[in-house]
């Protein structure tokens, strides 16, 4: 039987936490749903500040990196990078089924 390694595991745990519990302020990105809590993976604005709403991976300079993703295109890019750790493909949906519900995808 397949088993994902644990920091896997551990990462998509977090995401899946920050989408459920985003209203309650926990620190996630607004686009993808990565922790960004511990300050390390925090994007930037234009004057180069820390972004407080989006990773690294999302926006750069005050803009998203990928400016015309959907919803649908980021939660297939977050599937793929989970995948890509070593998570089982059919349990990535669980995961991510919340992404369209933050800020970005708000409209
Ligand atoms: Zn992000």
């Amino acid at each position: 039987m397949y088993k994902p390694g644990q920091k896997a595991y551990n990462e998509a745990n977090i995401i899946h936490k920050a989408v459920q519990t985003n209203e309650r302020g926990i620190k996630n990105c607004q686009s993808c749903g990565m922790p960004i809590a511990k300050g390390d993976k925090n994007g930037t604005e234009a004057n180069g500040t820390k972004s407080m709403k989006y990773c690294i991976h999302c926006y750069a300079d005050g803009k998203f990196t990928l400016p015309d993703i959907t919803a649908e295109g980021m939660k297939e890019r977050v599937r793929e990078k989970l995948v890509s750790m070593g998570f089982p493909r059919f349990m990535t949906g669980l995961f991510t089924r919340g992404i369209h519900k933050l800020e970005r995808w708000k409209s």
